[in-house]
């Protein structure tokens, strides 16, 4: 057996990295690009690189989708973006469905802000309403391991 890895697709080039397990908590670059894979900044994502995301990621990806409408959504924003500065191993990206409408169609959102919780190509979790930093990150541990 090899060493274990995880898969992690890169947001800005779309590379899918193989990431040793025991690497995770190492700030790890992209191989092809060197842009950060795990930064705990918020990643934008898009209809050119959603799907591979979600399908691809096996490092724990949360994915916020909203609108640019939704006060709630950008009520929550900042409490997105310290979740993810305090939770740098996990992959904390948005979708604005309201700009990418058609890639958000196959995830079913019904109403916004909703997070969806990915793990190996699995919707694992989801949870709708705004929440502030704590409630998202007490949501993000009491996902399946
Ligand atoms: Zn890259």
């Amino acid at each position: 057996m090899s060493a274990p890895s995880q898969h992690i697709v890169c947001t800005h080039c779309n590379a899918t990295n193989r990431l040793p397990v025991e690497r995770v908590q190492d700030a790890p670059k992209c191989g092809k690009c060197g842009q950060g894979l795990l930064t705990g900044q918020v990643q934008e994502l898009t209809d050119m690189n959603i799907a591979k995301v979600t399908q691809k990621n096996d490092v724990l990806t949360i994915v916020d989708f909203w609108a640019s409408w939704c006060q709630p959504c950008l009520i929550m924003a900042p409490q997105f973006k310290e979740a993810a500065s305090q939770m740098p191993t996990v992959v904390f990206a948005k979708l604005q469905t309201d700009r990418y409408e058609q890639a958000a169609a196959p995830f079913n959102i019904r109403s916004l802000p909703t997070m969806v919780a990915f793990r190996g190509g699995q919707a694992i979790g989801r949870q709708s309403g705004a929440l502030s930093a704590a409630q998202i990150m007490q949501w993000v541990r009491s996902l399946p391991a």
